[in-house]
């Protein structure tokens, strides 16, 4: 997101081609200039690879070598298009396409099917999953939510793969898959998929990309006629092309070889859909000719942001991290990453909510920070705690902002008041743009302040808010403007689908936020089983959870807040540890490889808990075993049970007594065969380690040793805290 200056909002166009060449670094501009040919851009983030080819364009552009039009820009998510559509535009290079892959494959099919295929275009299924249900059910195979959900990934994979339901159970072997059930099952499955969705008369999401390369590949007519309308094709976020997409991507090409690429291996985040850093890599090997630059400067991120996210990378494995690109921030300094532990997420996301109101009030655009998480199930704890805080926030992101409904009909409204402004005693000549503006949108549901709580209501609210918004913005900059100059503004804007800026927080998924930038960046749940997430099982689905996080850690400019919750809810098992991917880098923290290494320095910040009466209150000192198991060596949070019995980590330094872990362990042996059970049941080792190092002096204090429950203090207790105390116990004689 472009920073909410006016001066960013509605920058001055550069005056010539040579213009927008000033504001690039040496490499960059290599880039920018080299208009023909093969080009490979291989560096990290922020290091302005999507400035260098958005500049590119628009150079060739404003210097009569590129024809807009015959310029098709691809990126991987729509927000990522929405904002090269904004950057093209500000550069003076309006009429460029700039889509997702899947929404070119997507308009040259619409364009080509009755052509290619006859009548019109099956519609799109929306829900795939019900489908893939729907089709388990007709093979008589059982799968539950998780299974169902892998089921449906394995097609996808098949699919942006071409690898058909025969071919499934080699290709999955080959490519090491692990299937969540027997591979033949999916290969079933998958065929039935298939057949139901022809007999339904629809198509998938993957479809729109097989069929356009279908159509693309038998019929030369039309790919003569697509080859004749595009000859420059740039790619952004070429690290995350799939094999399907790459197809497209020769297809459109022909024999040609204008092509611009640009990514970062260390960001390959789409490799569970089939992609591969492999294309980007192996560029040069493809393209003997090819000019490949490498950029190393890092323009968004502080030194602070930036050691962190080196420091990720460094623990990295993998073919991506063999190519891992160090940074090197050329900002000033800012402050050190926040870390804070929470005890359940509720109380994280009010933590979050309680810190951006801080940041409101001190004078940061709502439009500048972002709550980033893993799953959009996360999604609606933060909306709900930013909605309690009366705190603006976005979801949607801007992608066809101008389709929006609301957006429509203010568009309407506003048009109408500019024909007929003279007339309307709403809209005094004298009274300046912006209150006009806000007059009129006051008719369709736009207030002073937003509606209270979450949903459709809300969101409608945050649209017009833009457009009030952007209409002072946009008298700021053209203190002259009239209601009708900001119409035109609006038409051209939508032409070029540049959504203006939504004051709001966002909030989105660390897969959609790529190749976006926020000055404060709040990365949440970044605990085990979300970071990495649960099913990342093989070393290679870790190592992408791994790159996930390093997007995540370098969408932010300059502060970064990193946050997880011990217990899901307020009263839940405190089970949970943060990520492993922080080890060694969050202050108090060993490295992953030797725990009882140096630590990184500062702190961790306690959160906040939810309070009775739903306010933030600090989190109270620990009481209870409830409360976060930590190691009382080097303070890491544990979560491994055995850990945390030993209230220590396995190879942190014992300071425990041997002379009492061993009589304890003849006391328990006599309890055992007093009681005819296994040891075990009267305390494992691990407890009576943690006993004997401990050595507690009342009950109180054995109570707080883990696997001392009430009933086993009750039975034990006095005995263990006699022994503790060096006295005799009785029976302890009669051992062997
Ligand atoms: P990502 O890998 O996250 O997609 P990127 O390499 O595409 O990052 P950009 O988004 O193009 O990086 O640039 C990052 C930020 O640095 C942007 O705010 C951009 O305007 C700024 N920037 C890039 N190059 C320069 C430069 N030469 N001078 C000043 N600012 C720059
Ligand atoms: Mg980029």
């Amino acid at each position: 997101m472009t920073a909410a200056t006016h001066s960013t909002l509605f920058p001055q166009v550069p005056d010539s081609a040579d213009a927008v060449l000033e504001g690039l670094d040496p490499e960059q501009r290599e880039v920018a200039t080299a208009l023909h040919g093969p080009v490979c851009v291989l560096a990290g983030a922020g290091t302005g690879k999507t400035r260098a080819i958005t500049h590119r364009i628009a150079y060739g552009v404003r210097a009569g070598i590129l024809q807009p039009s015959s310029v098709l820009a691809v990126t991987f998510t729509n927000r990522a298009a929405g904002e090269m559509r904004g950057r093209l535009r500000q550069l003076g290079a309006a009429g460029v396409q700039a889509r997702t892959f899947h929404s070119a494959a997507l308009r040259q099919l619409q364009y080509f099917w009755p052509k290619a295929v006859g009548g019109s275009m099956p519609r799109l299924v929306d829900r795939k999953v019900q489908l893939v249900a729907d089709a388990a059910a007709a093979c008589r195979i059982r799968l539950d939510r998780g299974e169902l959900r892998d089921v449906t990934g394995e097609i996808e994979w098949s699919k942006v793969t071409q690898t058909v339901p025969s071919d499934y159970t080699l290709a999955a072997a080959k490519a090491g898959r692990e299937a969540p059930r027997d591979p033949a099952e999916i290969a079933q499955v998958y065929a039935a998929y298939e057949d139901l969705k022809r007999d339904r008369a629809v198509i998938d999401f993957e479809d729109v990309l097989l069929l356009t390369v279908a159509i693309l590949q038998d019929r030369h007519d039309i790919a003569d006629q697509v080859r004749a309308q595009y000859q420059h094709f740039v790619v952004d976020e070429y690290q995350d092309v799939s094999p399907l997409q790459q197809r497209m991507l020769e297809l459109w090409l022909g024999d040609r070889d204008n092509l611009c690429v640009v990514g970062d291996a260390s960001q390959t985040i789409y490799s569970f859909t089939g992609a591969t850093p492999d294309y980007l890599l192996d560029f040069r090997t493809r393209h003997p000719g090819a000019t490949v630059v490498k950029l190393v400067r890092d323009y968004r991120s502080t030194p602070q942001v930036v050691h962190l996210a080196n420091g990720l990378l460094a623990q990295a494995r993998g073919r991506a991290a063999d190519h891992r690109l160090e940074l090197v921030s050329q900002r000033p300094a800012g402050p050190e990453p926040v870390y804070t532990e929470y005890t359940d997420e509720p109380a994280e996301a009010e933590g979050a909510a309680h810190r951006i109101r801080e940041l409101l009030d001190s004078g940061v655009p709502a439009s500048e920070i972002a709550v980033l998480f893993r799953t959009n199930a996360q999604s609606e704890t933060y909306e709900q705690a930013l909605a309690d805080a009366g705190i603006p926030y976005q979801l949607r992101g801007a992608e066809r902002f101008f389709d929006r409904p609301e957006v429509r009909k203010a568009g309407i409204a506003l048009r109408g008041a500019a024909r007929f402004g003279g007339n309307d005693s709403l809209l005094d000549e004298a009274v300046d743009l912006p209150s006009q503006v806000r007059a009129v949108l006051s008719g369709e549901g736009w207030t002073t302040t937003p509606p209270a709580g979450s949903g459709a209501v809300r969101e409608r609210w945050e649209s017009l808010a833009a457009l009030v918004n952007l209409a002072q913005d946009f008298a700021a900059a053209q203190p002259r403007a009239t209601l009708a100059d900001l119409v035109a503004e609006l038409d051209e804007r939508a032409g070029a689908q540049h959504a203006p800026t939504v004051q709001g927080v966002t909030l989105a998924s660390l897969h959609s936020a790529k190749g976006l930038e926020w000055d404060v960046v709040f990365l949440v749940g970044v605990a085990e089983g979300m970071m990495p997430i649960t099913y990342a099982k093989t070393d290679e689905q870790v190592e992408e959870e791994r790159r996930l996080l390093y997007v995540g850690v370098t969408r932010a400019r300059s502060h970064l807040h990193v946050s997880w919750a011990l217990a899901r809810s307020p009263g839940g098992r405190p089970n949970r540890r943060p990520s492993r991917f922080l080890d060694g880098l969050r202050p108090g923290s060993a490295a992953a490889a030797s725990r009882t290494g140096a630590g990184a320095a500062g702190g961790i910040e306690r959160g906040y808990s939810r309070g009775a009466n739903g306010t933030s209150v600090p989190v109270a000192p620990r009481r209870t075993q409830r409360a976060p198991a930590r190691c009382r060596v080097c303070g890491r949070t544990l979560t491994d049970a055995g850990e945390m019995k030993l209230m220590r980590c396995e190879d942190c330094p014992s300071d425990m007594d041997e002379a009492l872990y061993e009589r304890l362990r003849d006391w328990r042996a006599i309890q055992a065969r007093r009681s005819g059970q296994p040891a075990f049941c009267v305390f494992t080792d691990k407890t009576l380690m943690a006993i004997a190092e401990a050595t507690p002096d009342d009950e109180s204090e054995l109570a707080r040793i883990p696997g001392v429950g009430m009933r086993k203090l009750n039975r034990y207790g006095a005995d263990v805290l006699a022994i503790c105390a060096g006295q005799e116990v009785a029976g302890e004689e009669d051992g062997d």
